[in-house]
């Protein structure tokens, strides 16, 4: 058998590996190991496809907004179709709204709020905010788009690659990933709900990070919304909605600690978001044609964990994206190569509000 030999190996096959893989491909040699015989299984695979630059922390708000301008560029220049307007409303009491609203998100009467979603019952919400720059997002497309920019650069894709085992060798490391041997000078953990668990094998100390259950279902109902309606969230975080080609996406927005695992729905959960939707609005649901589960992992303060460990060298950490992994993808693949490449000094705001020396254990 021979050895692999490369300048980046990214362990993860999500969205995260993904877009820094097609962000490094063509400027150093790159490979990818992938557990799953399939690239996007897990969480990436499971995702509500929103883009909400009023969502999250300022640092994720600003990651968003840079996500969403450089996808409207290669909208533009490359042909890639993977975004279409969908404004986000928030509603709820009004100190919930105002402690939500952010960023790019207007406060709008309950009024205003009834005639972008008439199936809202008027007496269920006191305040709303509207992101109007909110955008749905065709994930799958992208997370396509991502592997074949970087194949197409001579970056290599290992699957059905458990990354197993690693030890220092040279300079660099020296991985074993489904039976295949990669001497790498950086290794790069996009392990999503099993970072803390490839962080391990390398001797890094953990960054707290933990993988929270999040359900999402469609269902049929007896009148569709209009696919121009907004995503519909409920400020105290209790449920969201959105139109889904003629059903209707709903949530119950858990947020439950789990393992690393391929995690499946529960009907409660189902039921719940089910609950909820009914009582805030008219829909009345007829079935649930779908249901799935995936891990949203992040450490306690809610962001990202993205640099060069402070301790392990060459080992680099892309992990803990929680429920940005999408609006923020271009955005922290594009930090991410800069400091793996060394033309970033990881100063500033953003950078140091996701560096792995800031470690963060209670919640
Ligand atoms: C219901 C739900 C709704 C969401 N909605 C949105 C949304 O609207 N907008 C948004 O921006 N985000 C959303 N998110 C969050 C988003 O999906 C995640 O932030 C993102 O997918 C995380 O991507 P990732 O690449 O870090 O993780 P993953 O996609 O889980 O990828 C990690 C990969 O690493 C692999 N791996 C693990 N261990 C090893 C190993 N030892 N060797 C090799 N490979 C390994 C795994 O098999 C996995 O494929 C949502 C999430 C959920 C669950």
């Amino acid at each position: 058998m021979t050895t692999i030999s490369c300048d980046v190996l990214i362990i993860g096959g999500g969205i995260a590996g993904l877009s820094l893989a097609a962000e490094l491909a063509g400027r150093v040699r790159v490979v990818l190991a992938e557990a799953e015989p399939t690239l996007g299984y897990h969480t990436s695979g499971r995702s509500a496809r929103q883009l909400v630059p009023s969502y999250g922390p300022p640092a994720i708000q600003q990651l968003t907004v840079r996500t969403l301008d450089l996808l409207h560029r290669r909208q533009s220049e490359a042909g890639l179709r993977v975004l279409s307007h969908r404004s986000f409303l928030l509603i709820g009491s009004k100190a919930a709204v105002k402690e939500h609203a952010s960023g790019q998100m207007e406060f709008i009467g309950p009024d205003d709020a009834l005639e972008l979603s008439p199936e809202l019952r008027p007496g269920a919400f006191e305040a709303a905010g509207l992101d109007r720059t909110s955008f749905g997002c065709r994930t799958d497309v992208l997370l396509q788009h991502h592997q074949d920019t970087a194949r197409a650069a001579g970056a290599r894709f290992l699957t059905g690659a458990r990354v197993e085992s690693a030890r220092r060798h040279g300079s660099g490391w020296r991985v074993v990933a489904g039976g295949e041997t990669v001497d790498a000078g950086t290794v790069v953990n996009a392990a999503g709900a099993w970072a803390e668990q490839v962080a391990a094998l390398f001797g890094a100390q953990p960054q707290g990070l933990v993988p929270y259950r999040r359900t999402a279902a469609v269902v049929d109902v007896a009148r569709p919304l209009s696919p121009r309606q907004p995503m519909v969230a409920a400020a105290d975080d209790s449920f969201y909605y959105r139109p889904e080609n003629g059903q209707v996406l709903v949530s119950p927005s858990e947020t439950v600690p789990s393992e690393p695992e391929d995690a499946r729905p529960r009907d409660t959960d189902v039921q719940r978001a089910i609950a909820h939707v009914s009582r805030s609005t008219t829909l009345t649901i007829t079935g649930v044609a779908m249901a799935w589960t995936g891990l949203r992992t992040e450490p306690a303060d809610g962001h990202p964990v993205v640099g060069f460990d402070p301790e392990v060298e060459g080992f680099f950490w892309l992990a803990g994206q929680g429920g940005y992994g999408f609006q923020t993808s271009a955005g922290i693949a594009e930090l991410a190569a800069g400091l793996i490449l060394g033309e970033h000094d990881g100063a500033g705001d953003v950078p140091a509000a996701l560096s792995p020396h800031r470690r963060t254990f209670t919640r």
